[in-house]
């Protein structure tokens, strides 16, 4: 959905005792309304979670945001969800502004190992001292406002998702979305993850783009079932020949837009990807060692089940 279509979002609300959303001022394409930076914290002691893409206006309307709530309000720390820029582009003009006036703001992100990183996890490291989040860490904000820290890779590898206890809430990062589809970059990853997000039952989810969802649980398990019924659909076709990612995607999706026929066949050809890590296909001329950032080279090779032992 192009973000001009979509609902418009004040640039700050309050959204629960606890909660307030300030916008990062960048809708596009990718980022629908913009991308969504929450001040989380029951009394003055704010953590800022995610930091907009650097948009200028953004480090004021974060200071005016922050003076509404209350003048006692301050931020004490900044959580990172992931390390694409649209959540972290702000954060360098956060940290030069009066907002880190003592010095005081600690930023925290989850770490991959240095094997895992890309270039711009590199260059975002290689700028300020991060402390590193572990999955299940606790937070404790103040007395009424306790989060724990989910590790939900998929979308990306370093992605987390928060659990707000008090709420029974999840701010979710890129991982469900208040609008239409998430973008991912391994499967088996991302569906772990939903599953891992689903055990928590909740109710409330803060997405990072788009609107609050109410019922969280629920969403999650429609993300989940759509992509089994597209997996069984692959498997289906699979059951009777061998077939390329272009083939499948073809066979499926019979009517998408020339400009998304691209995305359709990554999609598949994730699938595809899923299933050889779970052991259950195959690229037919042997080769293997595709991923996410690759994924286009093989798309017109073809693929095949392993055949299932009889029992
Ligand atoms: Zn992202």
């Amino acid at each position: 959905m192009p973000s001009s279509r979509l609902p418009p979002l004040p640039d700050f609300l309050q959204l629960s005792e606890r909660v307030w959303r300030v916008m990062g001022l960048n809708p596009g394409r990718f980022t629908l309304q913009g991308t969504n930076t929450y001040l989380v914290g029951h009394g003055p002691r704010k953590i800022l979670f995610d930091c907009g893409e650097g948009h200028p206006d953004y480090v004021p309307l974060l200071e005016a945001s922050l003076h509404q709530i209350s003048p006692e309000a301050y931020i004490s720390d900044i959580v990172i969800t992931h390390c694409h820029v649209d959540h972290f582009g702000g954060l360098k003009s956060i940290m030069n502004s009066s907002l880190n006036h003592g010095g005081q703001i600690k930023v925290h992100k989850y770490i991959l190992p240095v094997e895992d990183m890309d270039e711009q996890d590199i260059v975002f490291q290689s700028h300020m001292h991060i402390d590193h989040l572990n999955d299940e860490d606790f937070l404790h904000v103040d007395d009424h406002t306790t989060i724990q820290t989910i590790y939900t890779p998929g979308h990306s590898k370093d992605h987390c998702s928060f659990y707000l206890v008090e709420e029974n809430a999840i701010l979710t990062g890129d991982c469900v979305l208040g609008h239409g589809t998430v973008v991912f970059d391994d499967l088996a990853d991302y569906m772990s993850t939903l599953h891992k997000l689903n055990a928590f039952k909740p109710g409330r989810l803060y997405p990072g783009h788009g609107p609050v969802v109410e019922n969280g649980s629920e969403r999650i398990l429609q993300y989940l079932q759509s992509r089994q019924q597209r997996e069984d659909q692959i498997v289906q076709l699979m059951t009777q020949r061998s077939w390329t990612a272009v083939d499948l995607a073809e066979r499926i999706y019979t009517d998408v837009p020339y400009a998304l026929q691209a995305a359709v066949v990554r999609g598949v050809a994730l699938h595809l990807l899923k299933l050889e890590k779970e052991g259950r296909a195959r690229l037919s001329d042997g080769s293997t060692g595709y991923n996410s950032t690759n994924v286009f080279e093989m798309v017109h090779k073809e693929w095949s089940l392993f055949p299932q032992p009889r029992l």
